[in-house]
C-alpha cells in the first residue's frame, strides 16, 4: 500500500469510527493536536494500563508517581532545558513558514510548504518549552514551564519515594503523564504533536552496575512491544552516535518502529549518568545521595530511563493493525489488534430483530458489563455488515445469537482474525471471554 495512502485510511478511519478526532475541530482545529473519542480513549487506557501492570504491579523494584506538570522553575535550570533545550529555526523569506533546519528538504535549500529554493534566513535556536505565568502577576519573575518531560519530576521525588517506599537501589520510579512541546514542525498524524503522553521509568543504579542494567532494559522493553503482537520485522534499536546523543547521557539506543514515513523512534533507553541527580543536589542545596547499607557508602546513582511515548505508541498499534484482505471478492478491512488492549472486546448480535433474540442478546451484554468486559449491541443491518464494522475497529470476538440460541442456550462466538465460529452455552460466554484474554 502506497505510504501516504496508509496514514490517509488510518486518519480518516480514526475519525469515521471515534479512535482520533483532530483538536478543536469546528474551529479548523489547533496545531498538531489531537482529541481521543471513545474507541481511542480505551485503546490508549489499555496501552498505559499494560504498561503500568508490567512495570509497577508485577513487579518490586519499580514504584508509581503521578507529579504535577507545573514545577519549580528552577528544576528546568537544573536540568539543562532552559538553556538547552532548543532546535534550529529556519524561516521561509516567501510564504513565512518556520521550519526544523534539519529536515531533510530544508537541508537541501527547499521549502517543504511553497517549494521555493533558497529563501530561508538564518537558522536560530528556538528553545522547545512552553511558558506561562504562575499567579496574578504577567512578568519574568512569575514565569513557569510547562513540563516537556514527566522524569524531572521523578527526580525531584527520587528520595520522598525511596524513603517512604523503603525501597534499596537498584530500583525504579515509574509515572505517565501528559508533556508538552513546541514542536516547529509538528506532524505526521499522533506522531510528533504539541501535547502528548509519555510513560517514562527512571531506574536507579550503583554507578558501575549501569550497563549491565541499559542491556537488561534493552531487553525488557523491546519484548514488551513483541509482547503487544507488534510484527517483528517492523522493530528494530538504533544506537544514538555521539553527534545524536542529548545533553545528559552516556548511551542512547531508541526502540524504532516502520512507520508508513520511514524508521522513526517512539521509545528511547537512556543512561543519563548521575547527571540529573547531581544537578538537582548543586541547584537546590539538598542532598540526594544514596546511603548503602550495610557499608554505609554514599553515592549519587546512575539512572537507566526508558520513555515510551503513548500517542506514538498508539499509532505503532494502529499502523501495524491495519489489514486490508480479500474474501471472496470484497476488501475486508481488519484492525489486527491484539485483543488485551483493543477497545471493545466483544460485540453481540441478535441474528434477527424479532422472536426474543434482541432481548436475549441485550442480557448477554449485560452480563459482559457486569464483569466489565467493554462490549458493544448492534442489531442494525445484515449480519456480515456488521461483522465488518467489528473487524474495521479491531473488536476480537462478534456474539451472534440465533435460533439455536432460543431452543438450547447456546451462541456462536466469531472469531474476528481466523473468522471461525464456535459455539458455547450462554452462560459461558464471560469465563470465555475472561480465559482468552488472560
Ligand atoms: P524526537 O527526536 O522524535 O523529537 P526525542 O528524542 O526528543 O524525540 P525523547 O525526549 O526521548 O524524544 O522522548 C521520549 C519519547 O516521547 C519519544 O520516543 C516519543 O515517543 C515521545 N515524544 C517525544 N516528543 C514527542 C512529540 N512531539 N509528540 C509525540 N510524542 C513525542
Amino acid at each position: 500500500m502506497p505510504t501516504q495512502d496508509l496514514m490517509d485510511k488510518l486518519v480518516s478511519l480514526s475519525k469515521r469510527r471515534g479512535y482520533i478526532f483532530q483538536s478543536s475541530e469546528i474551529y479548523g482545529g489547533t496545531g498538531s493536536v489531537w482529541d481521543y473519542g471513545p474507541l481511542g480513549v480505551e485503546l490508549k487506557r489499555n496501552i498505559k494500563e499494560r504498561w503500568w501492570a508490567s512495570m509497577v504491579h508485577r513487579r518490586d523494584d519499580i514504584e508509581g508517581l503521578d507529579a504535577a506538570i507545573l514545577m519549580n522553575p528552577r528544576v528546568w535550570e537544573a536540568s539543562g532545558h532552559v538553556d538547552g533545550f532548543t532546535d534550529p529555526l529556519i524561516e521561509c523569506t516567501n510564504c513565512h513558514r518556520r521550519f526544523r533546519a534539519d529536515l531533510p528538504e530544508v537541508a537541501e535549500g527547499q521549502c517543504p510548504s511553497c517549494g521555493k529554493k533558497d529563501a530561508f534566513t538564518e537558522p536560530r535556536m528556538f528553545n522547545l518549552m512552553f511558558k506561562t505565568f504562575m499567579g496574578p502577576v504577567e512578568d519574568s519573575s512569575a514565569t513557569v514551564y510547562i513540563r516537556p518531560e514527566t522524569a524531572q519530576g521523578i527526580f525531584v521525588n527520587f528520595l520522598n519515594v525511596q524513603g517512604s517506599a523503603r525501597q534499596k537501589v537498584p530500583f525504579g520510579i515509574a509515572q505517565i503523564g501528559k508533556a508538552f512541546r513546541n514542536e516547529i514542525t509538528p506532524g505526521n498524524f499522533i506522531f510528533r504533536t504539541r501535547e502528548f503522553e509519555q510513560a517514562e521509568m527512571q531506574f536507579f543504579v550503583k554507578p558501575g552496575e549501569d550497563d549491565e542494567w541499559f542491556a537488561r532494559w534493552m531487553d525488557v522493553r523491546m519484548q514488551w512491544h513483541k509482547d503487544l503482537g507488534i510484527r517483528e520485522e517492523k522493530l528494530r534499536f538504533h544506537k544514538h552516535g555521539p553527534d545524536e546523543l542529548a545533553h545528559y547521557a552516556k548511551d542512547a539506543h531508541d526502540i524504532e518502529y516502520e512507520f508508513p514515513f520511514g524508521w522513526k523512534e517512539f521509545e528511547g533507553i537512556h543512561n543519563r549518568t548521575d547527571f540529573d541527580l547531581a544537578r538537582h543536589q548543586e541547584y537546590s542545596g539538598k542532598r540526594l545521595e544514596y546511603i548503602d547499607a550495610p557499608t554505609n557508602e554514599r553515592f549519587i546513582p546512575y539512572v537507566i530511563e526508558t520513555s515510551m511515548g503513548v500517542d506514538r505508541t498508539t499509532l505503532v498499534v494502529l499502523a501495524d493493525a491495519y489489514r486490508e484482505e480479500d474474501v471472496e471478492g470484497e476488501t475486508r478491512v481488519l484492525m489486527a489488534l491484539s485483543p488485551e488492549i483493543a477497545p471493545v472486546k466483544a460485540a453481540v448480535f441478535p441474528l434477527v430483530k424479532k422472536d426474543g433474540m434482541p432481548e436475549l442478546a441485550r442480557k448477554i451484554q449485560s452480563d459482559l458489563r457486569s464483569a466489565a468486559i467493554n462490549s458493544f449491541y448492534d442489531q442494525s443491518g445484515a449480519i456480515g455488515r456488521r461483522y465488518r464494522r467489528q473487524d474495521e475497529v479491531g473488536t476480537p470476538w462478534c456474539i451472534t445469537v440465533d435460533g439455536e440460541s432460543l431452543e438450547k442456550g447456546t451462541v456462536t462466538i466469531r472469531d474476528r482474525d481466523t473468522l471461525e465460529q464456535v459455539r458455547i452455552s450462554m452462560d459461558q460466554i464471560v469465563t470465555w471471554i475472561q480465559e482468552q484474554l488472560s
